[in-house]
């Protein structure tokens, strides 16, 4: 299990869900762990289960697609702790709908929660870690950006989205011991996947050769290896935790 004793993360949207599992896990490796998200008590929460496994952290609550709650939230870190090593951008949401019912401000919600967000706490981030030249960032994406899902024009461009951010920015940090990757799931069991109909479960499940939804433990490792500094040599890349769903 890689070590991350001496680091500081910050997740976003780590008040439940996949965000949650990769705060706990990225704590049961050694980091001090910033959890975040919109709402108050959930951020607490995840530091509160954090404190009973023995680690340590600080809880924020921030909307991560407002420029200036990012900036404060990315302040606070550097003041508490005087670096920032690893950033998970997770914080995400749906609005789903066919596109000939979507409205225009569904599709605006989705790319400022899903992407400008992850655009925005990894500028405010970046500085800091060219000066320790060190740092990992993980992009959480989605099957959903690398095949498309019908009823999700929204979403599936916003996850497609921060792709390109994702390979644009490890170009860009490459040589500052920076490495910028993206994990993309498939379905895995929370908040966000329960409010899908039975229906479309039951269709989705034949597709994913493993057999089974993921959980968010399958999710949480993967970007645990990803902050590693066993990962130093990986850098631009979409890890696919889908069971198999998407194979490129
Ligand atoms: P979730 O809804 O259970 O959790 C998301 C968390 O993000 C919530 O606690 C929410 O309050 C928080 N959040 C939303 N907007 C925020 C904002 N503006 N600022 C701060 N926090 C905010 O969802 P999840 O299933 O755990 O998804 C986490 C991420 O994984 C999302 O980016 C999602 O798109 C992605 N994802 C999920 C699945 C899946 O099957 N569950 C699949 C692919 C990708």
């Amino acid at each position: 299990m890689s070590d991350l004793t001496g680091r500081i993360a910050i997740v976003t949207g780590s008040g439940q869900g996949i965000g949650q599992a990769i705060a706990l896990e990225l704590a049961r490796r050694g980091a001090k762990v910033v959890t975040n998200d919109v709402t108050g008590c959930c951020a607490e929460d995840t530091l509160a289960m954090i404190r009973e496994l023995g680690g340590d952290g600080l809880a924020i609550t921030a909307d991560v697609s407002d420029s200036a709650q990012v900036e404060n939230m990315v302040k606070t870190v550097l003041d508490t702790f005087g670096q920032v090593d690893i950033l998970v951008n997770n914080a995400g949401t749906t609005r789903d709908n066919l596109i000939v019912r979507m409205p225009e401000e569904e599709w605006d919600f989705i790319q400022k929660v899903n992407l400008k967000s992850a655009w925005l706490c990894s500028k405010a981030v970046v500085r800091s870690m060219m000066r320790k030249k060190y740092g990992r960032i993980v992009n959480i994406s989605s099957a959903s950006g690398l095949m498309g899902q019908a009823g999700q024009t929204n979403y599936s461009a916003s996850k497609a989205g921060m792709i390109g951010l994702t390979k644009a920015l490890a170009r860009e940090v490459a040589s500052r011991g920076i490495t910028v990757n993206a994990v993309a799931p498939g379905f895995i069991k929370t908040a966000l996947t329960d409010k899908m109909p039975q229906d479309i479960l039951e269709q989705l499940l034949p597709l994913i050769p493993v057999g089974r939804i993921g959980t968010v433990e399958d999710v949480a490792y993967a970007v645990a290896f990803l902050v590693s500094d066993q990962a130093s040599y990986i850098t631009g890349q979409v890890l696919s935790v889908d069971g198999g769903l998407v194979m490129s």
